[in-house]
């Protein structure tokens, strides 16, 4: 049998069997940290549990438009226009499974064979595959940590090329938890117009912000960066409905009509059931995504505090999402328990064997400094995994 070659030119997953060595060893008995998990370990608040059953008990279970169904898009444009200061009709909006969904139909709507896509590195592993399984090429342009893993505009000018399509900003980043100052964002802003290269705005994780940082959208910076931009965000994170998949893009009209057009021959409307719960998560009070916001920003401090204690490990302190990328290769070349740690997998790999802490090798987001430590798990356990941590790299040889 002869798979289709788009199967072979995305890579297998580069976490290096992190994830089925920590399911190995829990079904084995043995207690792992994981500081692995890339979503709120908070359960979606009964408001939004509620909305979703009531939808059920009503019979709302059937088809809805295959954009999404016209109140979420109201409720959408609402919040965009609350939280963002963006205006935007329904028809500028799509509703879709998840925001991973929601990219990858912007990639459909708009990569074409050898279409260059600009995509800051670090960078959230499913980008540079979404680009390859739609023929793009996925082009990395340095923010590492040395820069505040901020990219520079000049960088970015300096990777476009005739056939750039698009680039991609995820502000706050996963994994590098970096947020974009509005200046910063203006100065990326005038190199898209400059070369009128589309945007896609990822604003996943715009709520997970400290330290009094406001979290800017690109596309509120002014009218012609807003017709260039697609902004995507979604439920997922803010409200810890990961698994209702619920994601959205709001921006150019023609655009959004495309991925509707694609979306209603693939997996038409995204859950009837989600949506109305959605709705009800973006019309609902901010107060419960502000106490769990409350919550990660002391994990963050308790990370961050923990990581200080440590020699051979540097980091930038986020300010956003709920990750911290510290570099470790200065510890590269020394001894973790038996095994010579050459490279960010093999660290994780030695760490998890001789610390039970699981942390994701940076190699997968595209730097091999560093490693990623999420803290979306209880304070008990983060003071754990900073203590099993700190123990096995003080014993390093
Ligand atoms: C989690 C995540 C998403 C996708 O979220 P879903 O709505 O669950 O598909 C998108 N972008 C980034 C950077 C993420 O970390």
């Amino acid at each position: 049998m002869k798979l289709a070659r788009r199967v072979s030119a995305i890579a297998p997953s580069k976490t290096f069997g992190v994830d089925s060595m920590v399911s190995e060893m829990r079904k084995k008995g043995i207690d792992v940290v994981s500081f692995g998990i890339g979503e709120p370990d908070f359960d979606t608040p009964d408001y939004v549990k509620e909305a979703g059953i009531d939808a059920i008990n009503r019979g709302y279970t059937k088809y809805t438009q295959a954009s999404g169904s016209p109140e979420l898009k109201e409720a959408i444009c609402e919040k965009l226009k609350r939280d963002n200061n963006l205006d935007y009709q329904p028809s500028q909006v799509i509703v879709s499974c998840g925001a991973k969904h929601a990219i990858y139909n912007i990639m459909q709507a708009m990569c074409e064979d050898g279409d260059e896509i600009i995509i800051p590195s670090p960078y959230w592993l499913s980008y540079p595959e979404q680009v390859r399984l739609n023929g793009g090429i996925p082009v990395f342009v340095k923010a590492d940590f040395g820069q505040g893993f901020k990219v520079s505009p000049e960088a970015l000018a300096s990777a476009i090329t005739k056939r750039t399509k698009l680039m991609i900003i995820n502000s706050p980043c996963n994994p590098s938890g970096v947020v974009y100052t509005r200046s910063e964002l203006e100065a990326i802003a005038e190199v898209a117009l400059k070369h009128g290269v589309y945007v896609i705005s990822d604003e996943i994780y715009e709520d997970f912000v400290y330290d009094g940082i406001e979290h800017v959208s690109i596309a509120s910076l002014g009218d012609e960066i807003k017709e260039i931009t697609l902004v995507v965000n979604g439920v997922s994170k803010g409200f810890a409905m990961t698994g209702w998949r619920i994601g959205y893009v709001a921006g150019d009209q023609e655009i959004i009509k495309a991925m509707a057009n694609i979306q209603s021959h693939t997996t038409s409307n995204p859950v009837s059931i989600s949506q109305k719960a959605a709705i009800a998560a973006l019309r609902g009070p901010k107060d419960w995504t502000r106490q769990m916001v409350s919550e990660f920003k002391a994990r963050r401090d308790l990370v961050a505090e923990g990581l200080r204690d440590i020699p051979g490990i540097e980091f930038n302190l986020p300010r956003g999402a709920f990750y911290m990328f510290p570099r470790v290769s200065s510890l590269y070349g020394r001894r973790l328990g038996g095994v010579q740690v050459k490279d960010s997998a093999s660290f994780c790999e030695a760490l998890l064997a001789e610390a039970r802490v699981a942390l994701v090798p940076g190699s997968a987001f595209g730097d091999d400094e560093c490693v990623r430590l999420s803290y979306a798990t209880s304070t008990e356990k983060v003071k754990e995994g900073m203590r099993r941590l700190k123990e096995a790299l003080l014993n390093m040889q």
